[in-house]
């Protein structure tokens, strides 16, 4: 595929898509009827319906039954360990192998033209992003996924959620299925903004802001506090009536759908002509410029309405500009103030 008819790349190499990223078509005013009913499938397919593809399996084939759920013990969540890293390991570790070992696509759609490979610093352990991130991801992030997902299972074996079934209440589960992505982007925008207060920031955040060019790898590369958190979007089937499938949906969006802004690369050809697109744009400008895009790329516009959107356009990189100058303004401003006290 010829990508710079999709967009330009710069001296550098650095390619960036044309025109903006563009918030979910429901927010705008006129209503555009034809725009959502396009925009229906792009929701759908291919993420959210392999996160729930990877829900159902989970629920025949992986989770144990309810009776041994009802006890903690050692065997079912270490169970549940292997299968969540495994299962990571293989999808992930498919997209790094393809497009970052093998670079079956070379640069194309590719936002950085470097690989995390080939850039060893002293942020990460043993000098090496991919290192850090893959230890990080397997010994920390999925570790807690899975104990909120043993939480989770254990709160629904025992009664201590309520468990809505599908043939009572199958309109109200659908729209729950149906909303999930939003309580995503939500939950990740409310404990993303937090994370990114200074004190914060430094303490548990900057572990993921190292990969300033992420690949898959970095998708869970996380602080602990981070990685329970970010996960812990699932307990909200706890409060709401639910279903354990839907919270595993809930689940998979979070532990699964990291990679998506991860990718590195507009688009994943597939064939000569077909490709899949990563949704990765809004998520890789966070890593490039730090304080903008705090959700995901529109679905609910929270960057939008807080003021902390970039585009991707030309205009949106000068808002940007415009509020770190006047951030700086205001903290020259501050220290002057402080100085002229002493
Ligand atoms: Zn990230
Ligand atoms: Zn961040």
């Amino acid at each position: 595929m010829d990508d710079l008819k999709f967009g330009t790349r710069n001296k550098r190499g650095d390619w960036s898509p044309n025109g903006r990223i563009e918030v979910a078509p429901f927010w705008a005013w006129p209503p555009k009827f034809l725009k959502v009913l396009h925009w229906l499938p792009e929701y759908l397919f291919p993420w959210n319906a392999f996160h729930m593809a990877t829900a159902l399996a989970y629920w025949y084939l992986v989770i144990p039954d309810i009776e041994t759920m009802k006890t903690l013990s050692w065997g079912w969540p270490l169970y549940l360990y292997a299968v969540n890293a495994t299962a990571i390991f293989v999808m992930y570790g498919s997209i790094e192998l393809f497009y970052y070992v093998k670079r079956v696509q070379g640069n194309r759609f590719k936002y950085n033209a470097k690989f995390p490979s080939e850039q060893p610093s002293d942020v990460f352990w043993f000098k090496s992003q991919n290192i850090d991130n893959f230890m990080r991801s397997f010994f920390i992030s999925i570790p807690l996924w899975t104990v909120v997902e043993v939480a989770m299972l254990w709160c629904f074996a025992n009664g201590s959620a309520t468990w809505v079934n599908w043939d009572e209440h199958p309109y109200y589960l659908a729209l729950l299925v149906f909303i999930a992505p939003v309580i995503h982007e939500v939950h990740f925008f409310l404990i993303h903004r937090l994370i990114h207060t200074p004190l914060l920031y430094k303490w548990i955040h900057s572990v993921h802001h190292n990969s300033v060019n992420p690949s898959p790898w970095s998708s869970l590369s996380m602080h602990p506090v981070e990685g329970f958190l970010y996960h812990a979007v699932a307990l909200w089937h706890l409060v709401i009536p639910s279903n354990p499938i839907v919270a595993l949906f809930q689940l998979h969006i979070a532990g699964f759908g990291a990679v998506n802004g991860h990718i590195g690369f507009e688009k994943l050809e597939v064939t000569e002509e077909t490709a899949v697109d990563s949704h990765a744009y809004a998520h890789y400008l966070h890593h490039k410029y730090f304080e903008v895009n705090y959700g995901g790329d529109g679905l609910i516009p929270l960057d939008k309405w807080f003021g902390t959107w970039h585009d991707g356009t030309k205009e949106g990189e000068a808002q940007m500009q415009a509020r770190f100058q006047e951030k700086k303004a205001r903290l020259n401003a501050k220290n002057t103030e402080t100085a002229s006290q002493r």
